[in-house]
């Protein structure tokens, strides 16, 4: 997204990229409403199915609770969608280095030194880290990521009879994992189906899978393939998010979100707003810093906070939510719906009380 908004300015852009493109990522690929409408409009990407139900269930009980919400979540292959911003970009000017990894990034006065593997050294005005979670250039100027948990996807090509029972649906399934969830995504021709641990001690994530799988009642007719695991970070670095003229954005920063890790609406906006802040005062790496911040807290950090603030009453508190889910449920999903479709922030939620005092007042 940086990429694509220097380049449109007209600066000279060079994205790199370590691995040939389309390269593979795992992801379940839940591009939800936030995130796509931040997307230039005139950009083409291949959209596996659209998703317009939104479901919780806790698993081992009977609760549940789902709502309706147009478009909330288109669901992409990771690799083809990449592929898409990147061709986007290139279009709009930027050059494309791919196969080439950044090893080493040295800061010059008024400059960036990359050095690559082939042992060649590039020089940049500005350097924007887009390099995911497994943060290696960005730990050693920024420091270790404060948190990073573990995560396994599959994609699962189901029986017709399964697969039409989660058509149009993203299903998440808490509980399936202590500390975590798991989650049923449609994706047309077949489903993307994984879980993780946001909040809890790492487990035999393996073995989790398994049963989750055995849960959902998938049997040998339907292939489970693809099965991968990756890491994602659910707590933001504390910043700063710039030094020098080198800054981090999506999972390098730690922007994903602690409860659900959705990161594709953070990895979009804060790369974006990058890149605006570069355009607007390039001149001085001070302001750029200054900019990225103003533009990323309201979005983002505001929003992170937020999120960092229930994350124990999703899994911890777990009485009180199944409550919450019992008496509240169509609202409670629904307002999930609005913040992910960004139609609500979850910064207005500034407490466990007024999220309470939310979920309970009359309509
Ligand atoms: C199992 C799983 C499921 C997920 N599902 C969802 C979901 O449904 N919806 C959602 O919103 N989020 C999801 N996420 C999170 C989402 O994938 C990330 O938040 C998002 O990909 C972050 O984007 P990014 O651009 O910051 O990093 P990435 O997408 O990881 O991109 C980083 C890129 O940098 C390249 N790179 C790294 N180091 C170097 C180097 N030294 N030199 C050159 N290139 C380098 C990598 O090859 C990679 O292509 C999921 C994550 C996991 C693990």
């Amino acid at each position: 997204m940086a990429a694509m908004t220097l380049a449109q300015s007209g600066l000279r852009t060079i994205l790199i990229e370590k691995h040939e493109l389309p390269r593979k990522k795992v992801c379940a690929g839940g591009l939800v409403k936030r995130a796509a409408s931040i997307l230039p409009e005139d950009m083409d990407y291949p959209v596996e199915s659209v998703c317009n139900i939104l479901e919780f269930r806790v698993h081992g009980t009977e609760v549940s609770a789902k709502t309706q919400y147009d478009s909330l979540a288109q669901t992409v292959n990771r690799s083809q969608f990449d592929n898409a911003l990147v061709k986007y970009a290139i279009l709009k000017g930027a050059l494309l280095k791919q196969k080439c990894v950044v090893k080493e990034l040295i800061t010059q006065p008024v400059h960036v030194d990359l050095v690559v593997e082939s042992g060649d050294t590039l020089s940049a005005s500005y350097v924007v880290v887009a390099e995911g979670a497994n943060a290696r250039l960005s730990e050693s100027i920024f420091g270790k990521q404060p948190c990073l948990v573990p995560a396994i996807e599959a994609d699962v090509y189901a029986r017709s009879e399964v697969l039409s029972k989660y058509k149009d649906k993203m299903v998440f399934d808490l509980d399936v994992i202590e500390g975590g969830y798991g989650w049923v995504f449609y994706k047309g021709d077949h489903l993307s189906v994984g879980l993780g641990v946001v909040n809890g001690e790492k487990k035999n994530l393996q073995q989790s899978f398994s049963e989750y799988v055995l849960s959902l009642g998938f049997n040998q007719e339907d292939k489970i393939c693809n099965k991968k695991g990756a890491l994602i970070p659910v707590r933001k670095r504390e910043g700063p998010y710039m030094k020098g003229r080198i800054m981090l954005v999506g999972d390098a920063a730690g922007f994903a979100d602690p409860i659900s890790a959705e990161g594709l609406s953070y990895a979009l906006i804060s790369g974006r707003s990058a890149a605006e802040s570069i355009i607007e005062y390039f001149d001085s790496p001070e302001n750029v810093s200054r900019g990225y911040i103003d533009k990323i807290q309201i979005n983002i950090l505001d929003e992170l906070n937020a999120a960092e603030r229930l994350v124990g009453l999703v899994y911890r508190f777990k009485s009180i939510r199944n409550l919450l889910f019992r008496l509240r449920g169509e609202r409670l999903a629904n307002g999930v719906a609005k913040i992910l479709s960004g139609e609500r922030r979850m910064a207005d939620i500034t407490s466990i009380s007024k999220f309470i005092k939310i979920i309970f007042k009359r309509k």
